[in-house]
């Protein structure tokens, strides 16, 4: 950390201008951009943010702001430092994420002391990834995580009064993982959070969805979609599954081949059109407002925003925008596998329908071994008497057979007899957005503990009492 952490002239509490923008309705755009990378040294980096601050806010309509996001090949300059940078007066504007990825909570805390200090008042809780190299579950172990849940709670307790969001990757296809993600964005409204950011996807079948959900459970917060401009090499990274949480299917694949072997100038345009589509889906599906990543220079975000501003001007209706939308995708199937699972029917062909929600789909019997049942009746058996417990109570045989971790509290009960704390990242209120598509986890490549979790839990019939339990570990 630098100098910034000894700076002691505490901000005095004041608004944000981003909150504001956000809860009267208007619809903002976010350009994203990361801490950069190693080989820059941090003047040429602060300046280049400094640029790009410029450009976005010269638009001065309130509407635009920078998201600034970390970057896991430089941990040592972390985004909270990074626009501590940038000219006072318009910090309360934008977004900053706070990872929690090498950092406990100490440095979880000494962060958020550098945001007050420096007057950043958005901050956006994130448990992050686990970088490439330590792709191992014994790697990863040696790595200190603070999950997104722990950050928001202790944002809601700091007294500078951050307006704290969450994240969610509502690109998810298997039940499990679906409602895993809906879970747990509602355990971080729990926790605090504000609003709302979505992974990077192209699916508005799954953007509408999750707005659908938020509507339905009444939780009526600003969401922001994160969508993506891609480059060729962006896009041949997303192709070769190089970015984590990023889901691409075999069609979009096929697309982006396509748009590959075009000129550099019709692989540009339509990589435009499609963000254009996007942007103004989003507003007509109800998000607060975009955060547009591969745009981070100041000609870039420039022009992307001049592109955002006509699309939003040329599509007012949401018939009009989906015939686009449908005639420029081309039927393109964005499922990465065939029994793509779609919570309501018929999404993205109607409005919610307020007069009568639409119902939830059947889920599909949940696979559950022999093996897997008579375990969960043994430990059943065992430990159903373990709910609330305290650490000292844990034996032997609770460790072998559930993986107990000795949590503060403990909810073996409610979690199907698996500790939650066996995840490689140690996240123990629920799916990361890592999990891929068939509900592997990336580490373990064995099913996600909390796959795994709220499978067992359907075929239990107790999967309802999973989007409220908020767990401890420590
Ligand atoms: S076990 Fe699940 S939540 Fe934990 S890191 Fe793996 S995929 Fe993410």
């Amino acid at each position: 950390m630098n100098g910034t952490q000894m700076e002691m002239n505490l901000n005095p509490a004041r608004g944000s201008r981003l909150k504001e923008a956000l809860e009267s309705g208007q619809f903002v755009t976010l350009i994203e951009t990361q801490v950069p990378p190693g080989e820059m040294d941090r003047p040429s980096g602060i300046r280049r943010l400094e640029a790009l601050e410029k450009a976005v806010l010269a638009r001065d309509d309130g509407r635009a702001a920078l998201a600034i996001v970390d970057n896991s090949s430089r941990p040592d300059w972390k985004a909270v430092e990074f626009a501590a940078a940038l000219p006072e007066e318009d910090r309360d504007r934008h977004l900053i994420y706070l990872s929690g990825t090498g950092a406990d909570r100490k440095a979880v805390s000494d962060l958020l002391q550098i945001a007050a200090n420096a007057g950043l008042r958005n901050i956006a809780a994130v448990s992050g990834t686990v970088p490439e190299k330590d792709r191992s579950a014994r790697n990863c172990g040696k790595l200190a995580f603070t999950e997104s849940t722990e950050t928001l709670k202790m944002l809601a307790a700091h007294p500078c009064g951050f307006y704290a969001g969450g994240t969610v990757n509502p690109f998810q296809y298997t039940p499990w993982t679906l409602l895993g993600s809906y879970y747990k964005m509602v355990k971080k409204f729990s926790c605090g959070a504000g609003f709302l950011v979505t992974q990077a996807g192209w699916d508005m079948l799954k953007l509408q969805s999750v707005a659908w959900y938020l509507t339905g459970r009444s939780l009526f917060y600003p969401h922001i979609a994160r969508l993506i401009l891609l480059s060729p090499e962006k896009a041949e990274t997303i192709r070769s599954g190089g970015m984590p949480g990023i889901k691409i299917s075999r069609d979009m694949k096929k697309l982006l081949d396509r748009e590959l072997s075009l000129s550099k100038n019709q692989f540009e345009a339509a990589q435009y059109r499609r963000l254009e589509l996007q942007a103004a889906g989003c507003r007509l599906l109800g998000f607060s407002g975009i955060q547009i990543c591969g745009a981070d220079t100041p000609a870039k975000a420039e022009f992307v925003m001049q592109r955002i501003r006509s699309a939003l001007e040329e599509f007012t209706t949401f018939p009009a925008w989906l015939d686009e939308y449908n005639a420029f995708m081309a039927s393109t199937e964005m499922a990465p596998f065939a029994d793509d699972f779609q919570l309501y029917d018929r999404v993205l062909h109607r409005s919610y329908p307020f007069d009568a929600p639409p119902g939830t789909r059947e889920l599909p019997a949940p696979d559950v071994s022999f093996g897997e049942k008579a375990g969960y009746f043994a430990k059943a058996f065992l430990f159903s008497g373990t709910e609330g417990e305290t650490p000292g109570h844990a034996g032997c045989l609770r460790r072998l057979l559930t993986g107990c971790r000795g949590c503060r509290v403990c909810h073996l009960p409610k979690k199907s007899f698996i500790c939650p704390a066996t995840c490689p990242m140690k996240l123990v209120d629920g799916i990361c957005g890592d999990a891929e598509s068939d509900g592997s986890c990336p580490v373990t490549r064995q099913e996600c503990v909390h796959h795994r979790i709220l499978r067992l839990a359907h075929w239990r019939n107790r999967l309802p009492e999973q989007e409220n339990l908020i767990f401890t570990a420590d």
